[in-house]
């Protein structure tokens, strides 16, 4: 079987935030150029091993894929279009970008080999608080690698943002939302910090030099950005994703209904034939086993039914248009109020949960206890 998606893991940063746990190394001495090659023997091994699938969706992530020089991110590129049965039926191709790290002559690049949408990590306008959660731009500096991106052609621009951070004022925040604003996207993604371990902010938090912000004050944020979004004609069509003009993003769609994926890379994720994997992080380990011919996956998952009707619960709240009756019933020959009946009734007496007849859907209450909720589909096997 094939999946409609592939995601690509580039795990390299030309700076380390203080908030952040994903799989990703100081691009600095790194074995980049070895990287980029082991990766496109990957995806041949994963993606193209028998057939070309059809797909539809793809997301080049990390990382930072623009820590790459031209040339590496063109080689990876290239490796995937040719591992895709039709490059041109692509519908969505997304590459994640950091403010200063393209030029106009990557920006072609990336339109030349298919691109057709960006992902942008502003996070903030605030340089003073850039700063201080580790961000290697300016405010500045991301107006300009917008306004660049536009120029050489790209109108699928989504900018991501964050709040809850240490130190952010409710009047900071304000500020980020109408300066993203006054940059016209079609989509902005907003995530409220979370402290994980192994980062920078762990160990501050644990020596008690930075504080979470209050829960109702990050509740609060959270409103202030729905209000000023939705004013703005932009859809929540997912509680932290935002988009104009049907512009939502088509990839992580895919991760919300629950989809599978290829995932290739350094640490990457993946979702096969039932199956959940993820690959080796530490790169030597991951370069040894793809060059000796060996699979990079470190371990996997084989996801039974009721887990699979769990996440199609909790991913599906997610979005606005819930989890639609008809769609679980094709998928797994039963309905959601057979497998939940209790936790359905209850959160629904609750005002967490309404069914609009076709679907279930989160409240207002609901989005703003949204992982309350989650964990109450999880608790049920
Ligand atoms: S947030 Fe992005 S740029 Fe910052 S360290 Fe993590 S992957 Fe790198």
């Amino acid at each position: 079987m094939t999946a409609p998606s592939i995601y690509v893991h580039i795990p390299f940063c030309e700076q380390i935030c203080f908030y952040c746990d994903f799989n990703k190394f100081y691009i600095k001495n790194q074995p980049v150029d070895e990287y980029v090659e082991v990766l496109g023997e990957e995806i041949k091994q994963v993606i193209a091993m028998d057939e070309k699938p059809s797909i539809e969706t793809i997301y080049i992530g990390g990382g930072t894929p623009t820590a790459l020089n031209e040339q590496q991110l063109k080689q990876v590129l290239d490796d995937v279009n040719a591992a895709v049965k039709d490059p041109a039926a692509v519908r969505e191709f997304t590459v994640e970008v950091n403010p200063g790290e393209a030029d106009r002559g990557k920006f072609q690049m990336m339109r030349d080999a298919g691109v057709n949408r960006l992902s942008i990590g502003v996070q903030s306008f605030d340089d003073k608080l850039l700063q201080k959660i580790g961000r290697g731009h300016s405010a500045e500096e991301a107006v300009e690698t917008i306004a660049l991106a536009k120029s050489v052609g790209f109108e699928n621009i989504s900018v991501d943002l964050m709040f809850g951070l240490p130190e952010q004022t409710m009047q900071t925040w304000k500020h980020t939302i109408a300066k993203t604003l006054e940059l016209d996207v079609p989509h902005i993604s907003a995530y409220s910090l979370k402290i994980e371990e192994k980062t920078m902010f762990y160990n501050w938090y644990r020596q008690g030099k930075i504080q979470p912000l209050p829960e109702d004050t990050e509740a609060e944020m959270y409103e202030v950005l729905v209000s000023a979004l939705t004013s703005a004609g932009y859809i929540p069509y997912e509680i932290s994703n935002f988009s104009k003009h049907g512009m939502d993003s088509e990839h992580n769609k895919t991760y919300w209904k629950n989809m599978e994926y290829y995932g290739v890379g350094a640490g990457a994720h993946g979702y096969l034939n039932g199956v959940r994997y993820a690959n080796i992080g530490p790169l030597p380990h991951y370069i040894k086993a793809v060059e000796n011919g060996e699979s990079a996956v470190k371990e996997h998952h084989e996801v039974p039914k009721t887990e699979m009707m769990e996440e199609e619960m909790f991913m599906g709240l997610r979005m606005k248009d819930g989890v639609e009756a008809d769609r679980f019933q094709d998928k797994f020959q039963t309905s959601y109020y057979e497998i939940f009946p209790d936790v359905i009734h209850d959160l629904t007496e609750q005002e967490l949960l309404y069914d609009s007849g076709r679907s279930l859907h989160l409240t207002e209450k609901g989005k703003l206890l949204g992982n309350e909720v989650f964990e109450k589909f999880l608790l049920v096997y």
